[in-house]
């Protein structure tokens, strides 16, 4: 098998998170069947960037430059990342699950006549025959499948809190400056305007203060915001998250729901209030340092998973936590 590559992204001109989880992913499956893991930065002048990503250790950086690969042209990625591709033949390519990834992967698989496998949970690899194993969520997330496909290389996208984000490692990457073959001819779409909108970022917050079904009212939401505020002075970037049922009330937008279908988190502290642990609520929280349960129900899944369990009605619980944390600070 020869190398894993994975597609680095930026934010505002620094590496975004979710490149530094697949680094880590990458790395893994690299380490386990002996070969080598290299990221691949796109763009035009990304030399700052291929920096930032040589010092996590994987072996290469790939720095793929060229004036038309300046911003972001799906079609112009797709075909730079051929051309790499047609270099390279890398084993297994992976992505994020994110607008750049769901974008590109699948016009890169297509030319490269590959499968690509999108929103994956969890990567590993079959020992019989050395091929990756795919998990993920189908039939609407009622079930979880793990599959597999025998093209060259191995395409999969895989959802951000999925692995551990690497950290900076004392061994830099050798870069690699590459200019690839593409002219005008693979700018498919002109892009006219880009519109920002507000979103909640639930994934990076310490601290995630969930409500579900449990929460009678939705003026009780702010006995949750009163928590989480009370707790931002000592950790930092606390946020009020909910589960599926709120959502479905239109409560609370759907950038706060936690679970399969909405945000996988993965904060230092991740404190359910009013929630049973639905087997698809837990897939998105599981992966939380510390958990903290507040619930009526001493039975309820909860608490299995929970490092800190308080069996108690969140209306008397919660503001007197509230007033605890006011009167310390
Ligand atoms: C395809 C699919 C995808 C899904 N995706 C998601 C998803 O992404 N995220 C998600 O959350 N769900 C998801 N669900 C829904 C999921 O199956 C559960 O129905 C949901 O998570 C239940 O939410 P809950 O725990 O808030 O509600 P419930 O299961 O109704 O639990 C409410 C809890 O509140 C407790 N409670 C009640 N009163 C109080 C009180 N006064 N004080 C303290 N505790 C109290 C109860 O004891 C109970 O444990 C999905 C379902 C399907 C089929």
């Amino acid at each position: 098998m020869s190398e894993i590559l994975l597609l680095v992204e930026s934010k505002d001109g620094a590496l975004d998170k979710k490149s530094l989880e697949l680094m880590r992913g990458a790395g893994e499956l690299a380490k386990e069947l002996g070969v080598g893991a290299a990221a691949v930065v796109v763009g035009d002048q990304v030399g700052p960037l291929a920096e930032e990503a040589a010092a996590f250790g994987l072996q290469k950086v790939y720095r793929l430059e060229h004036p038309l690969l300046k911003g972001f042209d799906s079609g112009a990625w797709a075909a730079a990342l051929q051309w790499l591709c047609g270099q390279l033949n890398p084993g297994m390519f992976l992505f994020s699950h994110s607008f750049v990834g769901k974008e590109v992967a699948p016009r890169l698989a297509y030319r490269l006549d590959t499968e690509l496998t999108t929103d994956c949970l969890a990567l590993k690899i079959d020992p019989a025959d050395g091929l990756l194993i795919r998990t993920k969520p189908i039939y609407g997330g009622n079930a979880i499948a793990d599959l597999k496909c025998a093209g060259v290389p191995q395409m999969v996208t895989m959802r951000k809190n999925c692995f551990e984000p690497m950290e900076q490692q004392s061994t830099r990457s050798e870069i690699v400056g590459m200019s690839p073959a593409i002219d005008e001819s693979a700018l498919k779409v002109k892009l006219l305007k880009t519109v920002s909108e507000e979103v909640v970022e639930l994934d990076k917050a310490n601290v995630v203060v969930a409500g579900g079904r449990g929460i009678e009212d939705k003026e009780d939401f702010a006995m949750l915001e009163a928590l989480a505020s009370a707790m931002c002075k000592t950790h930092g970037n606390v946020m009020v998250g909910c589960s599926r049922p709120v959502v479905d009330k239109a409560w609370m937008s759907a950038d706060r729901q936690v679970g399969l279908t909405g945000t996988i988190v993965s904060p230092d502290t991740y404190i359910a209030i009013g929630i049973s642990g639905a087997i698809q609520h837990l897939v998105g929280m599981i992966r939380s340092k510390k958990i903290v349960a507040i619930n009526t129900d001493k039975g309820c899944n909860m608490f299995k998973v929970a490092d800190y369990g308080v069996v108690a009605d969140y209306r008397e619980l919660v503001p007197a936590l509230v007033k605890k944390l006011e009167e310390q600070s």
